[in-house]
């Protein structure tokens, strides 16, 4: 336990102000993710451009009343009850913290590193280990600068061994991990490609990762990869202390891996330990979850777990899913499905992502009890009535003994009901209804919550969409941390190209972009209608909508004389003045606009219309991703500037100027100007290979294989005997045509779908609900996922096969195919 005054003799800083010196249990980065305030120490954390200090006041109003702030601050007047420590570098101070806090603990810390598998291997280790250690370890993937002083945080007196993953992305960033982490045993998963920018090659990467390891007295890693086997072998010569224990192939390694057979979806691994034969089995078909395995296997023996426990655990391993997944349910419900290991982080983070959902009045929770305990029970199931009252929530239903023992603590949720096991509760459901609401099932494995999510999702098509949230986020960062001080808007019109409405405005307006600009106005009142509270801009805007702009706040592009003047009158007749609005001037695209003949009238127009407030006035390049037309957009911005400055004489208010579009915000960083208008990049393209490196693809289209069947040399596939065969083939018929966007130009040979890991073509005409294609030569199965786009082939490719652009494609994507979203 640590007082305000402890930590401030830690950081050696006299605090600035200190009116009381409370007992500090949680730290705090994101002023979010607030649950007990009176123990809460927040940290002002800045991002790129985005000062934290303006949480403090925030947090002081719930009652937060210790923090660490940086000189940047200089609020203490408005916060005179709350105590202060002053210091250079937060960031510094919160690792300074954990540094402290570590040292005071002597348990076992096995410290993960590698570019993939990190959390797969924490998980599993975790699962294999926990039956012998009181375990603490990382949360979800707590492995950054800050996740991972918040991992550390964690350690009390009973955790008998620690478990934590560090990320980097940078040289120098390892150092300061493994002053916190200290591991006693170091682990590397994969090394993957030299990608993230701040490496030069992959032996620099190397070298950086095994600097976690400073001071471990084990260090375990797989030999398979000669370029790592060789850095790990220079880096053993300079630690004559650490073992090094490896698996792999050759003679030379601790665990001699002898062979591998896979059988449908489950594998035997056969190795040689010791001169000792094993023999393991895994659920599992996939090399990297093998590999991770392996890796597993050879941690356990070096902490001389007995084979046959080793064995019976590994049968079990289980999938670390690690998702939170949102789908459409039934009677207009939405339904969260998380299946992340149930813990109190990831109770706290899906809390958070059921608060950002507006589009229901009501929100239910189904929670199970929690097995991953921080501390001891009631002190965990304290702390979680005190989430779900700050989440305010309607109806609880909670199922497990340990819940129902505490009944009572939960009595401000408005509903609440509690079950021992979930069969009790699938007894009882026919007396529960579920409409119009967001629902969260968040249940620890063993209470088998997928039979509760199979009563509340509404079936669907085979084919899927998958949006993945996290992926959004990651590009959305991106881009916000380019901007700084420029505003964005994002630009969400044709269903936010293709991937969803309100799912998409609710984490926009979470992290907080400043405006959305939607085609026509249905598109607005269906944001307003899920509670979007952003400003709305409407591009296309005739008489038919203006009652609904006004109801609902929406704000029009004003392109014409005609529909400035319909827009106007409309205005005068309610007595409605200074109604924002946004000016779009042609410089070049010759769609809609003003043009600069017009720029008399314009302004003659505005200083005679009280009605019409401007609130920006902007344009659209026409090529701003195309090195070849430069010049013409240098010429666009100069019009552009020009019939700004006149307009700016008459405005009679200061407005937003803005012209550049998502590839304008990488590429001409000059023509920001007051704020930019994101879209394509968010869903991740981008024509500038850079820049498209550090996006994530947003979107995933998916179906399954409905038919497998030989087709002998000479007979033909589909439609108008187009698919001639000129050899024996293997065809696979998937559920998806052109009626659900796949567009039927990728017909006979001209695109590829992606069948368990291999590219099969397409056979013959796509028609207009499933398509035929060849998978000779690959294992595939009636049932199995076809992959149409996603991350791992790119929608960009698909498009220039298809002879178009990711434009088209996304957007053209059938609304009779199932959104999926998800947090990974
Ligand atoms: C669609 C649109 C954008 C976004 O363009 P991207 O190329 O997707 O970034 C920007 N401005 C206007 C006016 C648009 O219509």
């Amino acid at each position: 336990m640590y007082t305000f005054s402890d930590i401030a003799d830690i950081l050696q800083v006299v605090p600035e102000q200190a009116p009381h010196n409370p007992l500090i249990e949680q730290l705090l980065t994101d002023s979010r993710k607030l649950v007990v305030p009176e123990s809460t120490l927040f940290f002002t954390i800045h991002s790129v451009g985005r000062s934290a200090n303006p949480f403090v006041e925030t947090l002081y109003e719930q009652g937060v009343r210790a923090f660490v702030v940086d000189e940047s601050y200089n609020g203490f007047s408005r916060c005179t009850d709350a105590s202060f420590i002053v210091v250079r570098d937060v960031v510094d101070a919160l690792q300074k913290l954990a540094k402290r806090h570590r040292v005071r603990f002597s348990l076992p810390v096995i410290g993960i590193t590698g570019s993939n598998g990190k959390t797969v291997v924490k998980e599993w280790l975790y699962h294999l280990l926990n039956h012998t250690y009181q375990i603490v370890k990382s949360p979800k993937s707590y492995n950054s600068q800050i996740g991972v002083p918040l991992s550390i945080w964690q350690i009390n007196n009973q955790h008998t061994l620690g478990i934590f993953e560090a990320g980097i992305s940078q040289t120098q960033e390892m150092e300061r991990l493994n002053a916190m982490i200290r591991p006693s045993i170091g682990v590397i998963t994969s090394i993957g490609e030299a990608h993230a920018s701040g490496f030069k090659n992959v032996e620099e990467k190397i070298e950086e990762k095994l600097s976690l390891f400073e001071g471990a007295t084990a260090l375990i890693y797989g030999s398979n990869d000669p370029v790592l086997k060789r850095k790990v072998g220079e880096y053993a010569r300079k630690q004559p202390g650490m073992k090094i224990l490896s698996w792999g192939s050759s003679e030379d390694n601790t665990v001699c891996v002898l062979e591998t057979i896979t059988h449908g979806a489950t594998t035997s691994i056969h190795c040689r330990y010791k001169k000792a034969l094993l023999h393991f089995n895994i659920p599992f078909a996939d090399v990297a979850s093998v590999s991770n395995a392996l890796t597993c296997i050879t941690v356990l023996l070096y902490l001389n777990v007995p084979e046959s426990m080793i064995r019976e655990h590994l049968h079990h391993l289980p999938v670390v899913e690690m998702r939170l997944e949102m789908k459409e349910g039934i009677q207009h419900c939405s339904v969260i499905n998380d299946s992340y290991i149930s813990d109190l982080t990831s109770l706290s983070i899906a809390l958070d992502f059921l608060e950002q959902q507006h589009q229901h009045p009501r929100r239910t929770v189904f929670l199970s009890d929690i097995y991953q305990l921080r501390k001891d029970k009631d002190t965990t199931y304290r702390y979680v009535s005190a989430l779900l009252n700050k989440k305010k929530i309607d109806r609880l239903i909670a199922i497990g003994e340990d819940l129902m023992q505490r009944r009572d603590w939960f009595a401000k949720i408005p509903e609440t009901h509690f079950f021992p096991d979930t069969e009790s509760f699938l007894l009882a459901y026919p007396q529960f209804t579920f409409q119009h609401e967001t629902i969260l099932l968040k249940g620890a494995r063993v209470f088998g919550f997928e039979r509760i999510m199979s009563l509340l999702e509404t079936k669907t098509h085979d084919a899927v969409f998958e949006i993945n949230l996290s992926a959004l986020r990651n590009n959305l960062r991106f881009y916000q941390n380019h901007l700084r001080n420029t505003k964005l808007m994002v630009m969400v019109k044709a269903f936010s190209y293709g991937t969803g409405s309100f799912e998409i405005a609710n984490i926009l307006q979470h992290a907080k972009v400043d405006y959305l600009a939607v085609a026509y106005p249905d598109e607005g009142v269906e944001l307003r209608q899920a509670g979007v509270r952003l400003p709305i801009m409407v591009m296309n805007t005739e008489e038919a909508g203006f009652a609904n702009m006004v109801k609902y706040n929406l704000e029009p592009e004003i392109y014409s004389f005609r529909i400035a003047t319909a827009w106007i009158r409309y205005l005068e007749a309610r007595n409605i003045t200074g109604f924002p609005v946004h000016l779009k001037l042609d410089t070049g695209m010759h769609r809609l606009g003003f043009e600069w003949n017009d720029i008399t009238n314009v302004c003659m127009l505005l200083r005679e219309s009280p009605q019409i407030k401007v609130q920006s006035v902007f344009s659209h390049l026409v090529g701003s991703e195309n090195p070849s037309l430069d010049t013409f957009t240098k010429h666009q911005a100069e019009l552009f500037n020009k019939m700004c400055d006149e307009i700016a004489v008459v405005a009679g208010n200061a407005f937003l100027r803005h012209l550049g579009n998502s590839a304008a915000i990488t590429r001409h960083p000059d023509l920001r100007y007051d704020m930019v208008r994101l879209g394509i990049g968010l869903y991740g393209m981008d024509s500038v290979p850079e820049v498209a490196a550090r996006l994530q693809e947003v979107g995933t289209l998916k179906t399954t294989i409905s038919q497998i069947r030989v087709v002998k040399a000479g007979d033909t596939v589909g439609y108008n005997r187009a698919g001639r065969m000129t050899k024996d083939s293997t065809i696979a018929t998937i559920r998806i045509g052109y009626a659900d966007g796949y567009p039927r130009m990728l017909g006979n040979g001209n695109g590829q779908v992606w069948i368990n890991g291999k590219k099969a073509p397409v056979v013959g005409n796509v028609c207009m609900d499933m398509t035929m294609v060849d998978v000779s030569g690959i294992d595939a199965r009636e049932g199995d996922t076809v992959i149409l786009f996603g991350p791992q082939y790119s929608v960009q490719e698909v498009a220039s096969r298809a002879g178009t652009i990711p434009y088209e494609i996304l957007t053209g994507i059938s609304q009779r195919i199932k959104r999926v979203y998800y947090h990974d």
